[in-house]
Protein backbone atom coordinates (compact mmCIF):
# COMPACT_ATOMS: atom_id res chain seq x y z
CA UNK A 1 0.00 0.00 0.00
CA UNK A 2 1.43 3.45 -0.93
CA UNK A 3 2.51 5.81 2.00
CA UNK A 4 -0.62 7.87 1.79
CA UNK A 5 -2.16 10.32 4.41
CA UNK A 6 -5.50 11.72 5.60
CA UNK A 7 -5.73 15.52 7.32
CA UNK A 8 -8.22 16.40 9.21
CA UNK A 9 -8.97 19.93 9.99
CA UNK A 10 -10.76 23.36 9.94
CA UNK A 11 -10.14 25.87 7.24
CA UNK A 12 -10.19 28.45 10.37
CA UNK A 13 -6.38 29.48 10.33
CA UNK A 14 -7.03 33.40 9.79
CA UNK A 15 -7.04 35.33 13.06
CA UNK A 16 -10.60 36.28 13.25
CA UNK A 17 -11.69 33.16 11.74
CA UNK A 18 -14.11 30.65 13.17
CA UNK A 19 -15.38 26.98 11.54
CA UNK A 20 -17.96 25.42 14.03
CA UNK A 21 -21.35 25.12 12.58
CA UNK A 22 -22.96 22.43 14.98
CA UNK A 23 -21.43 19.29 16.25
CA UNK A 24 -22.77 16.46 15.90
CA UNK A 25 -21.47 13.23 17.32
CA UNK A 26 -22.07 9.92 15.70
CA UNK A 27 -19.49 7.75 16.08
CA UNK A 28 -22.22 4.87 16.72
CA UNK A 29 -23.44 5.19 13.25
CA UNK A 30 -20.62 5.06 11.15
CA UNK A 31 -20.48 1.69 9.73
CA UNK A 32 -16.64 1.69 8.25
CA UNK A 33 -14.22 3.45 8.77
CA UNK A 34 -11.36 5.20 6.20
CA UNK A 35 -8.55 3.20 6.41
CA UNK A 36 -4.62 5.03 6.07
CA UNK A 37 -1.55 5.20 7.88
CA UNK A 38 -0.83 8.35 9.94
CA UNK A 39 -3.57 11.64 10.45
CA UNK A 40 -2.96 14.44 11.23
CA UNK A 41 -5.62 16.36 13.16
CA UNK A 42 -5.28 19.05 12.00
CA UNK A 43 -3.12 20.31 8.93
CA UNK A 44 -1.70 24.44 10.54
CA UNK A 45 1.70 24.12 10.52
CA UNK A 46 4.32 21.84 8.86
CA UNK A 47 3.65 18.13 9.95
CA UNK A 48 7.22 17.09 9.14
CA UNK A 49 6.23 14.12 7.40
CA UNK A 50 7.43 15.76 4.12
CA UNK A 51 9.67 18.67 5.30
CA UNK A 52 9.50 22.14 3.85
CA UNK A 53 12.13 23.37 2.63
CA UNK A 54 12.86 26.43 5.01
CA UNK A 55 14.76 25.93 7.96
CA UNK A 56 13.71 27.94 11.04
CA UNK A 57 16.26 30.68 10.75
CA UNK A 58 14.54 31.45 7.65
CA UNK A 59 10.74 31.50 8.75
CA UNK A 60 11.43 32.91 12.17
CA UNK A 61 14.51 35.72 11.94
CA UNK A 62 13.34 39.00 11.67
CA UNK A 63 16.38 39.16 9.05
CA UNK A 64 15.21 41.82 6.36
CA UNK A 65 16.98 39.35 3.76
CA UNK A 66 14.85 36.95 5.13
CA UNK A 67 11.45 38.84 5.48
CA UNK A 68 10.67 37.07 1.97
CA UNK A 69 10.60 33.57 2.84
CA UNK A 70 7.67 34.35 5.47
CA UNK A 71 5.61 34.30 2.05
CA UNK A 72 5.56 38.23 1.94
CA UNK A 73 3.48 38.78 4.78
CA UNK A 74 2.97 42.79 5.51
CA UNK A 75 5.04 43.88 8.49
CA UNK A 76 6.48 46.69 10.04
CA UNK A 77 9.28 46.61 12.95
CA UNK A 78 7.40 47.59 16.27
CA UNK A 79 9.81 50.40 17.69
CA UNK A 80 9.63 50.48 21.25
CA UNK A 81 11.04 53.60 21.94
CA UNK A 82 8.42 55.06 20.21
CA UNK A 83 5.88 55.06 22.91
CA UNK A 84 4.17 57.84 25.01
CA UNK A 85 2.79 57.40 28.48
CA UNK A 86 -0.32 58.47 30.16
CA UNK A 87 -2.56 58.08 33.69
CA UNK A 88 -6.05 59.39 34.28
CA UNK A 89 -5.28 62.76 33.80
CA UNK A 90 -3.98 62.30 30.11
CA UNK A 91 -0.17 62.92 29.36
CA UNK A 92 2.13 61.74 31.95
CA UNK A 93 5.76 60.92 31.63
CA UNK A 94 6.81 58.00 33.48
CA UNK A 95 9.24 56.85 31.02
CA UNK A 96 11.89 56.62 33.51
CA UNK A 97 10.64 53.63 35.07
CA UNK A 98 11.41 51.13 32.24
CA UNK A 99 15.07 51.50 33.02
CA UNK A 100 14.46 50.31 36.75
CA UNK A 101 12.06 47.57 35.28
CA UNK A 102 15.06 46.78 32.65
CA UNK A 103 17.67 46.59 35.55
CA UNK A 104 15.58 44.28 37.94
CA UNK A 105 15.47 42.05 34.67
CA UNK A 106 19.13 41.79 34.52
CA UNK A 107 19.20 40.55 38.11
CA UNK A 108 16.18 38.45 37.66
CA UNK A 109 17.50 36.46 34.62
CA UNK A 110 21.22 35.80 36.42
CA UNK A 111 18.72 34.91 39.04
CA UNK A 112 16.99 32.29 36.84
CA UNK A 113 19.80 30.52 35.47
CA UNK A 114 20.93 29.52 38.87
CA UNK A 115 18.37 27.87 39.44
CA UNK A 116 18.36 26.27 36.40
CA UNK A 117 21.46 24.85 37.13
CA UNK A 118 21.80 24.05 40.47
CA UNK A 119 18.52 22.43 40.91
CA UNK A 120 16.90 24.83 42.80
CA UNK A 121 13.29 25.65 43.79
CA UNK A 122 11.40 27.49 40.56
CA UNK A 123 9.32 30.51 42.05
CA UNK A 124 6.94 32.85 40.59
CA UNK A 125 8.67 35.62 38.26
CA UNK A 126 6.88 38.23 40.33
CA UNK A 127 9.03 37.09 43.17
CA UNK A 128 11.82 37.37 41.32
CA UNK A 129 11.15 40.96 40.52
CA UNK A 130 10.30 41.72 44.01
CA UNK A 131 13.88 40.45 45.30
CA UNK A 132 15.60 42.05 42.38
CA UNK A 133 13.78 45.88 43.81
CA UNK A 134 11.39 46.19 41.13
CA UNK A 135 8.08 46.38 43.48
CA UNK A 136 5.42 47.74 41.10
CA UNK A 137 2.36 47.02 43.31
CA UNK A 138 1.12 50.16 44.73
CA UNK A 139 1.92 52.25 41.87
CA UNK A 140 -0.55 52.65 39.11
CA UNK A 141 2.84 54.00 36.60
CA UNK A 142 5.18 50.81 37.51
CA UNK A 143 1.93 48.40 37.26
CA UNK A 144 1.53 49.57 33.62
CA UNK A 145 4.80 49.63 32.90
CA UNK A 146 5.24 46.25 34.47
CA UNK A 147 2.13 45.36 32.69
CA UNK A 148 3.34 46.28 29.15
CA UNK A 149 7.39 44.33 29.97
CA UNK A 150 5.77 40.94 31.31
CA UNK A 151 1.58 40.18 30.86
CA UNK A 152 1.91 41.91 26.95
CA UNK A 153 3.78 38.91 25.80
CA UNK A 154 2.82 36.34 27.98
CA UNK A 155 -0.60 37.35 28.78
CA UNK A 156 -0.67 36.50 32.24
CA UNK A 157 0.64 38.34 34.66
CA UNK A 158 4.24 37.73 36.51
CA UNK A 159 2.60 36.25 40.01
CA UNK A 160 1.01 33.08 37.57
CA UNK A 161 4.31 32.49 35.51
CA UNK A 162 7.57 30.61 36.57
CA UNK A 163 10.34 32.43 36.61
CA UNK A 164 12.76 29.93 35.06
CA UNK A 165 10.78 29.17 32.08
CA UNK A 166 9.55 32.40 31.52
CA UNK A 167 13.14 33.41 31.15
CA UNK A 168 14.21 30.94 29.31
CA UNK A 169 11.37 31.53 27.14
CA UNK A 170 12.37 35.00 26.14
CA UNK A 171 15.72 33.80 25.59
CA UNK A 172 15.08 31.26 23.09
CA UNK A 173 13.24 33.64 21.20
CA UNK A 174 14.73 36.78 21.50
CA UNK A 175 18.10 36.60 22.53
CA UNK A 176 18.19 33.81 20.31
CA UNK A 177 16.79 35.14 16.97
CA UNK A 178 16.41 38.62 17.30
CA UNK A 179 15.21 41.04 20.01
CA UNK A 180 13.55 43.05 17.24
CA UNK A 181 9.44 42.43 17.21
CA UNK A 182 7.67 42.95 13.63
CA UNK A 183 4.32 43.51 13.54
CA UNK A 184 2.11 41.66 11.23
CA UNK A 185 -1.00 43.39 9.56
CA UNK A 186 -1.44 41.56 6.54
CA UNK A 187 -5.05 41.62 5.24
CA UNK A 188 -4.74 38.31 3.64
CA UNK A 189 -4.79 37.40 7.42
CA UNK A 190 -2.63 34.96 9.75
CA UNK A 191 -3.36 32.17 7.74
CA UNK A 192 -0.88 33.39 4.69
CA UNK A 193 1.55 31.47 6.56
CA UNK A 194 -0.05 28.27 7.05
CA UNK A 195 -1.38 27.94 3.50
CA UNK A 196 2.13 29.20 1.95
CA UNK A 197 3.99 25.98 4.20
CA UNK A 198 1.34 23.48 2.89
CA UNK A 199 2.01 24.90 -0.33
CA UNK A 200 5.33 23.17 -0.10
CA UNK A 201 3.89 19.57 0.30
CA UNK A 202 0.31 19.84 -0.45
CA UNK A 203 -1.40 20.10 -3.91
CA UNK A 204 -4.41 22.47 -5.03
CA UNK A 205 -7.75 20.65 -3.48
CA UNK A 206 -5.27 18.13 -2.75
CA UNK A 207 -7.63 15.26 -1.28
CA UNK A 208 -5.37 14.42 1.42
CA UNK A 209 -6.55 17.71 3.07
CA UNK A 210 -9.92 17.25 4.40
CA UNK A 211 -11.11 21.31 5.41
CA UNK A 212 -14.16 22.18 7.79
CA UNK A 213 -13.62 18.91 8.99
CA UNK A 214 -14.70 18.86 12.96
CA UNK A 215 -13.16 15.73 14.59
CA UNK A 216 -16.23 15.07 17.35
CA UNK A 217 -14.56 11.27 18.95
CA UNK A 218 -10.75 9.92 18.75
CA UNK A 219 -10.80 6.69 20.27
CA UNK A 220 -6.81 5.88 21.10
CA UNK A 221 -5.14 2.67 21.60
CA UNK A 222 -1.33 0.86 21.08
CA UNK A 223 -1.70 0.14 17.76
CA UNK A 224 -4.14 2.10 16.29
CA UNK A 225 -6.20 5.46 16.40
CA UNK A 226 -9.96 6.02 15.08
CA UNK A 227 -11.33 9.00 14.35
CA UNK A 228 -15.04 10.35 13.75
CA UNK A 229 -15.98 13.40 12.66
CA UNK A 230 -19.30 15.98 12.63
CA UNK A 231 -20.41 14.77 9.08
CA UNK A 232 -20.33 11.22 10.09
CA UNK A 233 -17.06 9.98 8.25
CA UNK A 234 -15.29 7.79 10.16
CA UNK A 235 -10.85 7.20 9.52
CA UNK A 236 -8.65 4.54 11.37
CA UNK A 237 -4.67 4.62 10.67
CA UNK A 238 -1.91 3.69 12.63
CA UNK A 239 -1.21 6.52 13.90
CA UNK A 240 -2.55 9.85 14.60
CA UNK A 241 -1.04 13.28 15.32
CA UNK A 242 -3.11 15.84 17.19
CA UNK A 243 -2.17 19.17 17.44
CA UNK A 244 -5.63 20.66 18.60
CA UNK A 245 -4.81 23.66 20.94
CA UNK A 246 -4.17 22.64 25.06
CA UNK A 247 -7.33 25.24 25.56
CA UNK A 248 -9.04 22.12 23.31
CA UNK A 249 -7.50 19.85 25.45
CA UNK A 250 -8.48 21.39 28.81
CA UNK A 251 -12.12 21.57 27.57
CA UNK A 252 -11.95 17.96 25.96
CA UNK A 253 -11.06 16.85 29.63
CA UNK A 254 -13.95 18.85 30.99
CA UNK A 255 -16.38 17.19 28.93
CA UNK A 256 -17.05 20.72 27.57
CA UNK A 257 -15.24 20.65 23.67
CA UNK A 258 -16.73 19.41 20.43
CA UNK A 259 -14.49 16.71 20.96
CA UNK A 260 -13.75 13.60 23.63
CA UNK A 261 -11.14 11.48 23.53
CA UNK A 262 -11.56 7.33 24.52
CA UNK A 263 -10.52 5.99 26.61
CA UNK A 264 -9.89 8.78 29.07
CA UNK A 265 -6.37 9.72 28.95
CA UNK A 266 -3.90 7.94 31.41
CA UNK A 267 -3.36 10.00 34.96
CA UNK A 268 0.40 11.39 34.30
CA UNK A 269 -1.45 12.68 30.70
CA UNK A 270 -4.31 14.82 32.95
CA UNK A 271 -2.39 16.15 35.28
CA UNK A 272 0.42 17.83 32.49
CA UNK A 273 -2.94 19.02 30.53
CA UNK A 274 -4.23 20.58 33.11
CA UNK A 275 -1.17 22.32 34.96
CA UNK A 276 -0.18 24.19 32.25
CA UNK A 277 -1.81 27.41 31.48
CA UNK A 278 -3.87 28.61 28.51
CA UNK A 279 -4.23 32.31 28.17
CA UNK A 280 -6.58 34.74 26.46
CA UNK A 281 -5.04 37.51 24.69
CA UNK A 282 -7.76 39.99 23.26
CA UNK A 283 -7.16 42.81 20.71
CA UNK A 284 -9.87 45.18 20.60
CA UNK A 285 -10.31 47.37 17.12
CA UNK A 286 -11.55 50.61 16.93
CA UNK A 287 -11.58 53.16 13.60
CA UNK A 288 -11.90 56.38 13.67
CA UNK A 289 -12.93 58.80 10.69
CA UNK A 290 -9.12 59.59 9.58
CA UNK A 291 -10.26 63.35 9.89
CA UNK A 292 -10.78 62.95 13.18
CA UNK A 293 -7.49 61.69 14.21
CA UNK A 294 -6.79 62.79 17.82
CA UNK A 295 -3.24 60.91 18.86
CA UNK A 296 -0.12 61.75 17.51
CA UNK A 297 0.72 60.22 13.92
CA UNK A 298 4.30 59.32 14.35
CA UNK A 299 3.89 57.82 17.40
CA UNK A 300 3.46 53.77 17.21
CA UNK A 301 2.29 53.04 21.31
CA UNK A 302 0.45 54.32 23.96
CA UNK A 303 0.60 52.99 27.93
CA UNK A 304 -2.33 53.87 30.11
CA UNK A 305 -1.94 53.55 33.77
CA UNK A 306 -5.02 53.14 35.23
CA UNK A 307 -5.62 54.62 38.88
CA UNK A 308 -7.45 51.36 40.41
CA UNK A 309 -6.90 48.58 38.04
CA UNK A 310 -3.60 46.80 36.87
CA UNK A 311 -4.18 45.88 33.38
CA UNK A 312 -7.30 47.53 32.36
CA UNK A 313 -6.98 48.82 28.52
CA UNK A 314 -3.56 49.42 28.96
CA UNK A 315 -1.41 49.65 25.55
CA UNK A 316 -2.92 51.06 22.71
CA UNK A 317 -1.43 50.68 18.99
CA UNK A 318 -1.77 52.85 16.15
CA UNK A 319 -2.11 51.50 12.70
CA UNK A 320 -2.82 54.86 11.08
CA UNK A 321 1.10 55.44 11.30
CA UNK A 322 3.78 55.29 8.86
CA UNK A 323 4.40 51.45 7.71
CA UNK A 324 1.42 50.43 8.72
CA UNK A 325 -1.85 51.34 7.27
CA UNK A 326 -1.96 55.05 6.89
CA UNK A 327 -4.70 56.96 6.89
CA UNK A 328 -6.65 54.03 8.34
CA UNK A 329 -8.02 55.89 11.27
CA UNK A 330 -7.16 52.45 13.29
CA UNK A 331 -6.22 52.06 17.03
CA UNK A 332 -6.32 48.82 19.13
CA UNK A 333 -5.91 48.35 22.70
CA UNK A 334 -4.86 44.98 24.02
CA UNK A 335 -5.98 42.87 27.43
CA UNK A 336 -5.03 39.62 28.46
CA UNK A 337 -6.12 37.19 30.95
CA UNK A 338 -8.72 38.32 34.07
CA UNK A 339 -9.39 41.58 31.41
CA UNK A 340 -9.82 39.43 28.30
CA UNK A 341 -12.42 37.22 30.25
CA UNK A 342 -14.20 40.20 31.40
CA UNK A 343 -14.54 41.32 27.97
CA UNK A 344 -15.22 38.78 26.58
CA UNK A 345 -18.45 38.28 28.76
CA UNK A 346 -19.31 41.67 28.47
CA UNK A 347 -21.42 42.70 25.22
CA UNK A 348 -19.37 44.67 22.61
CA UNK A 349 -21.34 48.29 23.41
CA UNK A 350 -19.83 47.54 26.85
CA UNK A 351 -16.80 47.60 26.19
CA UNK A 352 -17.09 50.55 23.89
CA UNK A 353 -18.37 52.76 26.43
CA UNK A 354 -15.45 51.97 28.76
CA UNK A 355 -12.62 52.08 26.15
CA UNK A 356 -14.06 55.42 25.19
CA UNK A 357 -13.62 56.83 28.92
CA UNK A 358 -9.94 55.45 28.56
CA UNK A 359 -9.32 57.07 25.69
CA UNK A 360 -11.05 60.40 26.72
CA UNK A 361 -8.97 60.08 29.88
CA UNK A 362 -5.81 59.82 27.64
CA UNK A 363 -6.74 62.38 25.35
CA UNK A 364 -9.18 64.79 26.22
CA UNK A 365 -12.67 64.40 26.55
CA UNK A 366 -13.48 66.86 23.34
CA UNK A 367 -10.97 65.07 21.56
CA UNK A 368 -12.35 61.38 21.13
CA UNK A 369 -15.01 61.28 19.14
CA UNK A 370 -17.34 57.81 18.31
CA UNK A 371 -15.80 55.32 16.31
CA UNK A 372 -17.05 54.45 12.40
CA UNK A 373 -15.99 50.68 13.47
CA UNK A 374 -15.68 48.42 16.73
CA UNK A 375 -14.31 44.80 16.74
CA UNK A 376 -12.88 42.26 18.80
CA UNK A 377 -12.47 38.52 18.87
CA UNK A 378 -13.50 36.42 22.03
CA UNK A 379 -10.44 33.48 22.09
CA UNK A 380 -11.62 31.91 24.70
CA UNK A 381 -14.63 31.00 23.40
CA UNK A 382 -14.07 29.69 20.11
CA UNK A 383 -14.72 25.99 20.40
CA UNK A 384 -11.20 25.56 17.81
CA UNK A 385 -8.74 26.95 20.28
CA UNK A 386 -10.36 27.88 23.66
CA UNK A 387 -7.63 30.08 24.15
CA UNK A 388 -4.65 32.03 22.61
CA UNK A 389 -1.65 30.24 23.85
CA UNK A 390 -0.37 28.55 26.68
CA UNK A 391 1.91 30.03 29.51
CA UNK A 392 4.70 28.05 32.20
CA UNK A 393 2.69 28.74 35.78
CA UNK A 394 5.43 28.42 38.98
CA UNK A 395 5.27 24.97 40.20
CA UNK A 396 5.41 22.70 36.95
CA UNK A 397 8.92 20.87 36.25
CA UNK A 398 9.83 19.74 32.99
CA UNK A 399 8.90 16.00 33.99
CA UNK A 400 5.19 17.92 33.97
CA UNK A 401 5.87 19.68 30.88
CA UNK A 402 7.02 16.71 28.85
CA UNK A 403 4.19 14.98 29.87
CA UNK A 404 1.69 17.25 27.84
CA UNK A 405 4.37 16.08 24.67
CA UNK A 406 4.18 12.45 25.17
CA UNK A 407 2.49 10.42 22.86
CA UNK A 408 -0.46 7.88 24.49
CA UNK A 409 -0.08 4.98 22.58
CA UNK A 410 -0.58 5.68 19.01
CA UNK A 411 -1.76 9.02 19.71
CA UNK A 412 0.85 11.63 19.11
CA UNK A 413 0.81 15.36 20.24
CA UNK A 414 2.45 18.68 18.88
CA UNK A 415 1.22 22.70 18.76
CA UNK A 416 2.67 25.42 20.67
CA UNK A 417 2.09 24.41 24.33
CA UNK A 418 4.30 21.24 23.61
CA UNK A 419 7.43 23.01 23.11
CA UNK A 420 9.53 23.08 26.69
CA UNK A 421 10.97 26.20 25.82
CA UNK A 422 9.08 28.47 22.72
CA UNK A 423 5.71 27.77 23.71
CA UNK A 424 3.36 30.31 23.10
CA UNK A 425 5.01 31.15 19.72
CA UNK A 426 4.94 29.98 16.45
CA UNK A 427 7.78 28.96 16.20
CA UNK A 428 7.25 26.40 19.07
CA UNK A 429 4.17 24.74 16.63
CA UNK A 430 6.37 25.00 13.66
CA UNK A 431 9.05 22.68 15.42
CA UNK A 432 6.66 20.17 17.64
CA UNK A 433 4.52 19.99 14.36
CA UNK A 434 8.16 19.22 12.81
CA UNK A 435 9.46 16.44 15.53
CA UNK A 436 6.54 14.75 15.86
CA UNK A 437 6.30 14.19 12.09
CA UNK A 438 9.99 13.27 12.31
CA UNK A 439 8.86 10.71 14.99
CA UNK A 440 6.16 8.97 13.42
CA UNK A 441 8.07 8.96 9.96
CA UNK A 442 10.62 6.39 12.15
CA UNK A 443 7.51 4.24 13.00
CA UNK A 444 6.41 3.68 9.51
CA UNK A 445 9.50 2.98 8.40
CA UNK A 446 9.54 0.05 10.01
CA UNK A 447 12.00 0.74 12.40
CA UNK A 448 12.01 1.26 16.33
CA UNK A 449 9.08 3.86 17.02
CA UNK A 450 11.13 6.73 19.20
CA UNK A 451 10.00 6.46 22.79
CA UNK A 452 8.62 9.52 24.06
CA UNK A 453 9.45 9.54 27.89
CA UNK A 454 6.39 10.28 30.35
CA UNK A 455 6.46 10.85 33.61
CA UNK A 456 3.90 8.70 36.12
CA UNK A 457 6.07 10.44 39.13
CA UNK A 458 6.74 14.04 39.23
CA UNK A 459 9.38 15.11 41.42
CA UNK A 460 10.20 18.63 42.85
CA UNK A 461 12.64 20.14 40.88
CA UNK A 462 14.10 19.19 37.23
CA UNK A 463 18.17 17.77 37.68
CA UNK A 464 20.29 20.15 35.01
CA UNK A 465 20.78 16.62 33.05
CA UNK A 466 17.08 16.70 32.17
CA UNK A 467 17.50 19.42 30.22
CA UNK A 468 18.53 17.31 27.21
CA UNK A 469 16.58 16.35 23.88
CA UNK A 470 14.78 13.64 25.76
CA UNK A 471 12.47 16.59 27.20
CA UNK A 472 12.24 18.37 24.16
CA UNK A 473 15.55 20.75 24.98
CA UNK A 474 16.73 21.45 22.34
CA UNK A 475 18.87 24.53 22.23
CA UNK A 476 20.49 26.46 25.21
CA UNK A 477 18.79 28.65 27.04
CA UNK A 478 21.64 30.55 28.05
CA UNK A 479 21.60 32.39 24.95
CA UNK A 480 23.49 36.13 24.31
CA UNK A 481 21.64 38.77 22.90
CA UNK A 482 21.79 39.05 18.58
CA UNK A 483 20.76 37.18 16.25
CA UNK A 484 22.60 33.20 15.66
C1 LIG B 1 -4.34 37.06 19.46
C2 LIG B 1 -3.11 36.21 19.32
C3 LIG B 1 -1.88 36.82 19.14
C4 LIG B 1 -0.74 36.05 18.99
N1 LIG B 1 0.46 36.68 18.75
C5 LIG B 1 1.55 35.94 18.49
C6 LIG B 1 2.78 36.57 18.15
O1 LIG B 1 2.88 37.79 18.09
N2 LIG B 1 3.86 35.78 17.90
C7 LIG B 1 3.80 34.42 17.95
O2 LIG B 1 4.81 33.75 17.70
N3 LIG B 1 2.64 33.80 18.28
C8 LIG B 1 1.53 34.53 18.54
N4 LIG B 1 0.35 33.90 18.85
C9 LIG B 1 0.37 32.45 19.09
C10 LIG B 1 0.35 31.63 17.82
O3 LIG B 1 -0.68 32.08 16.99
C11 LIG B 1 0.14 30.20 18.26
O4 LIG B 1 1.19 29.81 19.10
C12 LIG B 1 0.08 29.22 17.11
O5 LIG B 1 -0.83 29.63 16.16
C13 LIG B 1 -0.30 27.86 17.66
O6 LIG B 1 -0.41 26.93 16.62
P1 LIG B 1 -0.91 25.45 16.91
O7 LIG B 1 -0.89 24.77 15.59
O8 LIG B 1 -0.18 24.85 18.03
O9 LIG B 1 -2.40 25.57 17.48
P2 LIG B 1 -3.70 26.26 16.91
O10 LIG B 1 -3.35 27.52 16.20
O11 LIG B 1 -4.68 26.36 18.02
O12 LIG B 1 -4.21 25.20 15.83
C14 LIG B 1 -5.02 24.14 16.24
C15 LIG B 1 -5.95 23.80 15.10
O13 LIG B 1 -6.78 22.73 15.55
C16 LIG B 1 -8.03 22.86 14.94
N5 LIG B 1 -9.03 22.15 15.75
C17 LIG B 1 -9.32 22.32 17.06
N6 LIG B 1 -10.30 21.50 17.43
C18 LIG B 1 -10.64 20.78 16.33
C19 LIG B 1 -11.59 19.74 16.06
N7 LIG B 1 -12.41 19.28 17.02
N8 LIG B 1 -11.67 19.23 14.81
C20 LIG B 1 -10.83 19.68 13.82
N9 LIG B 1 -9.91 20.65 14.01
C21 LIG B 1 -9.82 21.20 15.25
C22 LIG B 1 -8.28 24.37 14.93
O14 LIG B 1 -9.20 24.73 13.94
C23 LIG B 1 -6.89 24.92 14.64
O15 LIG B 1 -6.71 25.13 13.26
C24 LIG B 1 -0.82 34.64 19.02
C25 LIG B 1 -2.07 34.02 19.19
C26 LIG B 1 -3.19 34.79 19.34
C27 LIG B 1 -4.52 34.11 19.48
Amino acid sequence: MPAMRAVLGCAATALFGTCYGAVIDQRDTTPTCQETQVLILEPYLDSGIIEAELNHREVFSTDEDNQAKIYHVENTYSNYSSILTYNETGYTDYTSLFDDYEDAYATVEQDAGTILTENLLDRNIATAFTLAGWQPRRDPAKQAIDWWEWDWEWSFPPDQTSEVFGIVNYNTTFYQYSEANNYVFDSRGFNTIVKGLASEYLEPDDPRLLLNTIVTNITHAADSVTVHSSDGRCFRARHAICTFSLGVLQAAHAGAAPVSFHPAFPAWKQAAIAGIAMGIYTKIFLQFDPAEQFWDEGTQFFLYASPTTRGYYPLWQSLSGPGFIPGSGILFVTVVDEQSRTVEAQDDETTLQQVLVVLREMFGADKVPYPKAFMYPRWGQVPWAFGSYSNWPPGVTLEQHQNLRANVGALWFAGEATHPEYYGFLQAAYFEGQRVGWDVAECLKGGRCPSEVNYKTLHGTTNASQYSEVNGWEVTSFQTIGDV
